[in-house]
């Protein structure tokens, strides 16, 4: 995914992302006015409630940000001459895009976006349906598996969605502890550790010595909680919104694992139920 989709489909308001004049192929496709084949993105859709490509449909341009006005050509005083690929790209910049993107389903579907281009970012200022909107629908299979808890993943995402990056991390990282506190609940009588000695052990300590019980993908990853703690005591927004959608996707992993755990089990107990009464209907 290149990283204006990323902007469009994963960031939140007032992320944004660096552009230099490598970036020229992007921003003509994502942003040039005209009807550009390849101007897809893949977004979950919130009316067909599954993910779809959807198409680039119409945009309108302002000339002016409102917040600045830089003039690329002052220092030129027409005399040198600016390359070709330099004026194009120069032409992008300093203006605001406003995007509507269509669902390939059906058009009635659409998703819009508001951006604003400065001389060396394009920042996201406006989205409808919001990322929220977007994501929850995607996270509501974990219901099951979060019970209460739940919510506070979707405020995770709702901060996250607004562009509060360490209040969302504090969120995350109540779910990885609640995972594990519950998990330790679950097998104390297995495990020969007592409870105060489990509530000294540090955090990545406490994983390990549940590592047979906790989804795998947690174990070998533990260091996810103390980049998440990190983030809550000394990153910067901006930094902890940029990690926010890689440290959702881990914990979105874990949850994955627990719900196929559960899956498994259920469909098990069917199945032994099944064989068990049919095996005592045949004896008869
Ligand atoms: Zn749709």
């Amino acid at each position: 995914m290149g990283k204006i989709e990323e902007l469009l489909v994963n960031r939140g308001l007032y992320d944004s992302v660096d552009i230099s004049i490598d970036d020229l192929d992007e921003l003509e496709k994502y942003l040039s006015k005209r009807d550009y084949v390849g101007n897809t993105i893949d977004c979950f859709c919130k009316q067909c409630g599954t993910n779809r490509v959807f198409e680039y449909a119409t945009s309108e341009i302002h000339e002016e940000t409102g917040i600045m006005r830089i003039n690329i050509f002052d220092d030129v005083s027409g005399k040198m001459r600016i390359p070709k690929k330099e004026e194009t790209f120069n032409s992008y910049l300093n203006k605001r895009y406003v995007l509507t993107y269509r669902c390939t389903r059906d058009k009635g579907h659409a998703i819009l976006f508001d951006l604003i281009v400065t001389d060396d970012k394009i920042i996201k200022i406006g989205q409808y349906p919001s990322v929220a909107d977007l994501v929850i629908p995607e996270i509501a299979k974990y219901k099951s598996v979060l019970g209460t808890q739940y919510r506070e993943l979707s405020k995770a995402v709702g901060l996250f969605a607004h562009g509060i990056g360490i209040g969302s991390f504090v969120y995350l990282r109540r779910i990885i502890e609640k995972l594990v506190f519950d998990k330790y609940s679950e097998v104390a009588d297995r495990i020969s550790i007592p409870s105060e000695e489990f509530e000294h052990q540090k955090f990545d300590v406490k994983i390990e010595t549940l590592k047979e019980f906790l989804p795998n993908i947690l174990v070998e990853n533990k260091n996810v909680y103390g980049i998440v703690s990190k983030g809550i005591h000394e990153l910067s927004e901006d930094e902890c919104l940029e990690m926010f959608p890689y440290v959702r996707a881990g914990i979105e992993l874990i949850l994955d694992d627990l719900l196929a755990e559960r899956e498994r089990k259920a469909k098990e107990k069917m199945f032994e139920k099944f064989v068990a009464q049919k095996t005592g209907e045949l004896r008869k």
